[in-house]
């Protein structure tokens, strides 16, 4: 018998917070790769688009003009997937269930600016997007008729995103939706199981272990979680238990924004392209319950493989099976530790204070092509 060795071996990891496994096999990143390539978007945007429905003063197709709005702004969306007056009816007949879903679609924009991305903006413009986040979710939460704030950005053409503006969008429901729901079973049961709440004790594991740490400040931590499906997956988790947005201090708003900055800077640096991906808040349901088995976190889903033309697919064995990887968590991490601009990588793995927190890049200024990158490192 050898030993299961998680650098070489295949073998399957478990998801704590789903309940469910992903198959991982590193002895595959020998092979070569065939996959398919995207092209890279072409760069070279105008500060304000004339023709784009999210831009200061531009028309939206249902008439509606947008305000010469300086910072954020946020709107019902003109073509919301949930309609707020669909009756609450069930239908049940057999194995026919069906139930009416309502609820509201809001869109915010992150910036005026059309040409930027959330790498790109000030941190103290970042801190005015989760300022934002905070009050849709205390706004569409504190409703009778909403049960979850599902807060979302898909950013790239290759994830879909048909308009560069920066934008998120909120989709607030009168139903859980599956991974919330998922994910707020299977914390329940382990509060109830060990007293504690468990991504509270998922992050105290992982800070001990330090394999898997991208970056921390004074009050979050971003890590690559051990269960990640994608290539670059990451979570972004709050140091102390918070629920939801609504609980974040002014310090711990500041310090989010910091740790979306710096995170989404290291992704522009890994393959030296604005990386695309879907993020999005899990924060607990608004029912009017307590939760306190809830703890309010940050999944990045960023689909490249292996430069930035090559993207991952899920298909085949994991459609119809379980999601597999070839490249480590642990592998993954190191790449986007390594990916730090110069001056964060000496402050990596410490407390970082807020103001420590470098400039981020540049609107327009090409990002800085590194020359022998580092292989990743094996865990
Ligand atoms: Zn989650």
């Amino acid at each position: 018998m050898t030993k299961l060795d998680l650098a070489e071996t295949s073998h399957r990891r478990f998801n704590p917070l789903t309940g469910e496994w992903v198959l991982v096999s590193p002895h595959r990143m020998k092979r070569p790769w065939q996959g398919k390539r995207e092209s890279v978007p072409a760069a070279g945007l105008k500060a304000h688009d004339p023709d784009c429905y999210l831009c200061a003063g531009n028309l939206r197709a249902n008439g509606a003009r947008n305000p010469d709005y300086t910072h954020t702004f946020v709107f019902d969306n003109d073509f919301a997937a949930l309609s707020p007056d669909a009756p609450p009816e069930r239908i049940d007949k057999g194995l026919i269930v069906a139930e009416g879903e309502s609820g509201v679609c809001r869109v915010l924009c992150f910036s005026p600016r059309h040409d930027l991305t959330l790498a790109m903006m000030e941190v103290s413009d970042i801190e005015r997007v989760v300022e934002a986040w905070v009050e849709e979710t205390i706004n569409l939460g504190g409703r009778p008729d909403i049960a979850a704030v599902q807060i979302f950005e898909n950013r790239g053409e290759i994830m879909g995103c048909s308009n560069p503006h920066p934008h998120g969008q909120i989709w607030a429901t009168r139903h859980l939706p599956n991974e919330m729901e998922k994910e707020g079973r299977r914390q329940a049961q382990y509060l109830l199981d060990h007293g504690r709440p468990l991504l509270v004790d998922y992050l105290a594991q992982e800070l001990r272990l330090s394999e898997r740490i991208v970056s921390e400040n004074a009050h979050f931590v971003t890590l690559a979680p051990f269960w990640a499906i994608w290539p670059f997956e990451t979570m972004i988790l709050p140091r102390r238990r918070i629920g939801a947005f609504d609980e974040l201090t002014p310090e711990e708003r500041s310090a989010l924004a910091a740790a979306l900055s710096d995170l989404t800077r290291r992704y522009d640096r890994v393959f030296d392209v604005s990386f695309p991906y879907s993020m999005g808040f899990h924060q607990k349901p608004t029912d009017g319950a307590v939760h306190s088995e809830w703890q309010m976190h940050a999944h990045f889903y960023p689909p490249l493989l292996r430069s930035a033309t090559v993207k991952k697919f899920m298909v085949g064995f994991e459609m119809l099976g379980s999601p597999q990887r070839d490249l480590t968590p642990e592998a993954a991490a190191a790449r986007l530790r390594d990916a730090a601009p110069q001056n964060l990588r000496s402050a990596r793995r410490s407390s970082i204070p807020l103001s420590g927190f470098p400039s981020p890049v540049r609107e327009g200024r090409p990002l800085r092509r590194r020359s022998g990158r580092s292989q990743p490192r094996p865990a």
